[in-house]
């Protein structure tokens, strides 16, 4: 299936640099085709579904088949679970191999812990973004509303201001929530349990600030789940 993959898709390869401290930088790159397959691979010889792989971990089988594909990497808080999943150690998932090494432990779990870095680096920055075009957008919809009801002007040219800068308020609403929902996590005050949530319980979730009210999809429980940006 794999195969059949066009070939922009077949070389997407996923980069993580590790710096050792005042010492070199050593870049990895994994190859999530590799990786994709061996995932497939593992989880058929443990005897799981894709829908199953995906329950246990709490996360869509959307996912899981983007993986499998090489369109995706496992987010790096899912992998330490799902490699005790399919009972392999960190650096055979980034090997796309069961592989013997020395040392592989301390490498793996620095590997990891700068991706947590990197990912969390890059949510710092989404989360700024979702600020900003939460006050454009709102700029952008008071100004038109106040230039339509200050400035001389056509009555149906005043109703197109208004209405477009409403769509365009609608728009930038649209974008920051999207933000919102992708970057970081949200995490579950009955279990704990930190979570990407889906656009549409984001979207219809009560709120103060960024903490909302969602049910959590490990518990099932409602609670007020607060953002958080690194796991533990
Ligand atoms: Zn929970």
């Amino acid at each position: 299936m794999v195969d059949d993959l066009p070939l922009n898709q077949r070389y997407v390869d996923f980069r993580v640099r590790i710096s050792y401290i005042g010492k070199r930088k050593e870049e990895y790159k994994i190859d999530q085709i590799k990786t994709g397959k061996f995932i497939a691979e593992r989880r058929k010889l443990m005897h799981l579904t894709q829908v199953q792989l995906a329950e246990k971990l709490s996360i869509t089988d959307r996912a899981v088949s983007k993986w499998e594909t090489g369109k995706s990497m496992p987010d790096c808080t899912i992998i330490p679970e799902l490699c005790d999943i399919l009972q392999i150690s960190i650096n055979d998932l980034f090997n796309g191999e069961v592989v013997v090494m020395e040392n592989y432990k301390e490498k793996s779990e620095k590997l990891l812990l700068e991706m947590a870095t990197q990912k969390e680096e890059a949510d710092k920055k989404m989360l700024s973004m979702e600020i900003l075009v939460g006050v454009f957008s709102t700029i952008i919809l008071l100004s038109f509303i106040l230039m339509a009801s200050l400035a001389a002007m056509q009555i149906w040219l005043r109703i197109c201001l208004i209405v477009g800068g409403f769509i365009l308020f609608v728009i930038g609403i649209f974008f920051a929530l999207k933000i919102e929902q992708t970057a970081g996590y949200y995490q579950c005050q009955k279990c704990n349990h930190q979570y990407v949530p889906t656009f549409k319980s984001v979207f219809f979730a009560p709120h103060i600030n960024r903490t909302r009210y969602m049910r959590c999809p490990k518990c099932g429980k409602k609670s007020w789940n607060k953002k958080v940006l690194n796991k533990e």
